[in-house]
Order: C-alpha cells, then structure tokens, then sequence
C-alpha cells in the first residue's frame, strides 16, 4: 500500500479553484514543521513517476505530483470519472510493488493540452516550488517524446525564474524519446543537454519495475509506451536538469508520428516554437541561482 508521507492535515488542498494568483496551491498548513531535503517527482500523466523515477519511489519517501489525470480530451465525458479512478488505483498498485511512501498531488491540468495555458502551469509550479523546502525535484527532461513532458520541461524552466533561492536540486529524468532510426528509446539523455556523469538518485531492479509497469493495465494497448518498454526495459537515466535559461535542443520527433491517435490540432513545428518562444520570453524576475 502507498502510505501517507503527511498527516491528513498537512495534505495539498488540491481542489481547482480560479483563484488570486500564487494562493491556489496549499502545499502545507502554515503551522506544518519543515520537511527535511525530500524528493519530488513531477509526473505530466499518473505511470510517468514509475516509467521515469521507479528509482527514486523505491527508495525514497516521495511526492509524486500528477499534471494531469491522464484522461484524453476525446474521452467519452460519462467515462472521465471512471478513468480518472482507475489511473489512480493503477499507480497505487504500482507503489505498493516498488515499496514506495508515496505523498500524491494532483494538479488537474487537461491532459494532452498543457500547451495550450502555460503561464497557469508555470504559476501552480512557482506556487509549489515556494511553498517546498529544500527538495531533489525532478524534471521530465526535454525529449519530444510526448508534448506534455516537454511542456512540463519548460513550464518549469520558467517557473525557476519566479522562485526565491530554496536550494532545491534540479534533476532532469528521462521518459521516451526516438533514436535516428526512428525507434522508440528510452533511458535517454541528450548529451548536449546533459554532459556531466549521469546522477543516480535511487535505483530499483528491472524485474520489479516490469511488476511495476504491468499495474498500469490501462495503458496496455498494443504498442503503446508501456509495452515497448516491457519490450525494451532500459534502466532510468537522470542528469543535472540545464539552466534554466539554456535553449531547448534540437532533437526528432516522436509524437509526429502519434499525432493522429493523440490529438487533431497539435501541430510539431508550431508546438516547439512555442515553447522555444516561451522560454525565450525576458523576465524581469532575478530568478534562481543557476
Ligand atoms: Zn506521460
């Protein structure tokens, strides 16, 4: 079973509210004692914690923050609460195998559409990084692999410039990206983003991730994400997240190829000039120490 890090009232008040900007995300009561340095996984869909950071869950009390829900737009609308439910008991399932203390966050961002409000992702971001102490936070690197991981990247690359020196540790992780051939890889890093040795901030076997991964019986289809990977189970691969102000890489594109199952209107080229753009934009903040 996934424990509670936190007592109940010490819990994230997760609930949507349009709000006054920055007091949307509680993270914790104002009388909460500081938590010690802890480990934070930002997971864009419930299963990339465990795709990307089984290692971390294993090993370490952490608190996931899920993005999104995970459902599609194109979700039949009476089958969203249904989904929604299961992808959270799928990733419940998944922790208890890894042993993992789990604290869950839930954002509700709309799934596959993150592009579409960054600057409501980057402020729900600045808010939790704020309001966090001293946190190993990690990042879904960058990969074009899936349009919401890379704006999960940028979204937090934007959001460092807003948030006071808290001497959080930045880890960029990878989930899936293509090779030059045109293969689905994963445990991947682009090395011009990430030059130094790799960080290993907890490991799990494969043999228990794969019982890990096979949870997620929701995203089991023929050749999705999850059984290539059971097909092809690299180990995870994290890195020294770049700088926050360093421009995003030019890689190929895997979800040029998934865009006809995954949406109607996203456009590659018109999403990565926008978040090049968006992390070109100048800010006035003095930002994070890099
Ligand atoms: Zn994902």
């Amino acid at each position: 079973m996934a424990r509670e890090l936190l007592p109940h009232s010490q819990r994230v008040d997760n609930t949507r509210q349009p709000t006054k900007t920055g007091v949307r995300l509680r993270l914790l009561d104002e009388e909460a004692p500081a938590l010690t340095r802890s480990a934070i996984v930002l997971a864009p869909h419930p299963d990339d914690e465990v795709l990307g950071c089984a290692g971390v869950l294993a090993t370490r009390p952490t608190t996931v923050v899920h993005i999104t829900d995970g459902v599609p737009p194109w979700a039949p609308v009476q089958s969203v609460p249904t989904l929604v439910t299961r992808r959270i008991e799928e990733c419940e399932a998944a922790w208890s195998v890894l042993q993992a203390t789990v604290t869950r966050v839930s954002l509700h961002h709309q799934d596959a559409r993150l592009f579409l409000n960054i600057p409501r992702l980057v402020e729900d971001l600045v808010a939790l990084f704020t309001t966090t102490s001293s946190s190993d936070i990690h990042v879904p690197a960058y990969e074009r692999g899936h349009p919401d991981h890379d704006t999960v990247h940028v979204a937090v690359q934007l959001a460092r410039r807003h948030v006071p020196r808290q001497n959080h540790t930045w880890i960029g992780y990878s989930l899936y990206s293509v090779d030059p051939s045109g293969a689905t890889r994963f445990g991947f890093l682009d090395p011009i983003d990430y030059p130094h040795l790799p960080m290993d901030p907890g490991s799990v076997s494969l043999g228990v991730k794969r019982r890990a991964i096979r949870e997620f019986s929701s995203q089991m289809s023929a050749g999705s994400i999850l059984t290539q990977w059971l097909g092809n189970s690299a180990s995870e691969r994290y890195g020294q997240l770049p700088h926050w102000a360093a421009p995003l890489s030019i890689l190929p594109c895997l979800y040029e190829r998934r865009l006809t199952e995954m949406d109607d209107g996203i456009q590659p080229e018109t999403l990565d000039n926008l978040l090049r753009s968006s992390l070109a934009t100048p800010t006035s903040a003095s930002g994070e120490a890099p």
